[in-house]
């Protein structure tokens, strides 16, 4: 299996990156990644005043994959995660919901130990490991790694995990895919500014679909199908994602525009992603039984 060292990485999505590896499509590889400081910080006492803002965010890549064009999907299975044993978290004035209550930039070191993180000697955390920043090159321009989009990007999204399957847009020739900004443990949006940020690495599946014309990404796990959107506010990442939702229903289902948006309106779970980035992250979750009812499939 191809792996590919943390050593390779970006920090903006860009057509004008250059891959650092061309796969077939079908391809299982592993990707190393450092955690969103890019390891600068070891030890508490390396504080967040010292960083080097110029290397937040790192994301592994970009891989080139080829027959990946504009108009197709990537679809990406992730197979597996493990994160290193040093987990850290921030939180500080001006940062997240609640940075007007805090003075300073506090950092915290979290030991994590077999499947928990250790915040402290009365506590510790079960691990639910996910990938922050995920995501393919914009058609135009280019992204920061710590800004979320149609691209994918810094989604913060806790179903991006182990035994997901996403599906990103390609807006590029080979789609020029990276990854980064593992957490250990996140709770549904983000509100400190950090997760339990940590570098690990990722086994995954990149396949492209062919003529799957998606908008905005897509996930889906054994028991929910998902729409992922990014927006100014929560209330228009929620709006796109519920649209998307409804356009992808209704082109799939044998059923009216109101009847898929009552269905929607009773089984489906409106939920937010991330709060803290540049904008804001929702999903759009309907149960896996309710589509499979109408035989639906995504291609
Ligand atoms: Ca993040
Ligand atoms: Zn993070």
């Amino acid at each position: 299996m191809e792996k590919i060292k943390s050593e390779k990485h970006f920090f903006s999505f860009s057509a004008q990156n250059t891959p650092v590896l061309k796969v077939t499509s079908g391809t299982v590889l592993e990707m190393e990644t450092m955690d969103c400081f890019s390891n600068q910080i070891q030890n508490s006492s390396d504080t967040v005043e010292t960083l080097d803002w110029s290397k937040i965010n790192p994301a592994t890549g970009p891989i080139f994959i080829e027959g990946a064009e504009e108009g197709d999907a990537l679809k990406v299975e992730i197979l597996d995660i493990s994160v290193a044993k040093k987990g850290i978290m921030v939180a500080g004035k001006g940062e997240g919901t609640l940075g007007h209550l805090l003075k300073g930039i506090h950092t915290k070191m979290i030991p994590i130990e077999g499947k928990m993180a250790i915040f402290d000697s009365k506590i510790s955390i079960p691990l639910n490991k996910m990938i922050g920043v995920i995501g393919v090159a914009p058609k135009e321009g280019e992204i920061s790694c710590g800004t979320p989009g149609s691209h994918g990007g810094n989604m913060d999204n806790l179903m991006i995990t182990t035994g997901a399957t996403l599906y990103l847009p390609v807006f590029v020739k080979g789609a020029l895919f990276g990854l980064g900004d593992l957490h250990a443990a996140m709770g549904d949006g983000e509100i400190g500014v950090s997760g339990i940020e940590v570098a690990g690495s990722v086994k995954l599946r990149l396949e492209v679909v062919k003529n799957l014309k998606i908008s905005d990404p897509i996930l889906s796990n054994v028991d929910y199908f998902t729409t992922i959107a990014s927006g100014k506010t929560v209330d228009d990442a929620i709006a796109r994602a519920t649209e998307n939702m409804a356009f992808i229903l209704k082109n799939r289902m044998p059923l009216n525009l109101h009847e898929i948006i009552m269905l929607m309106s009773a089984t489906g779970q409106s939920q937010i992603c991330q709060i803290v980035d540049p904008l804001k992250t929702a999903r759009f979750a309907m149960p896996i039984w309710v589509l499979e009812t109408y035989k639906f499939e995504l291609y």
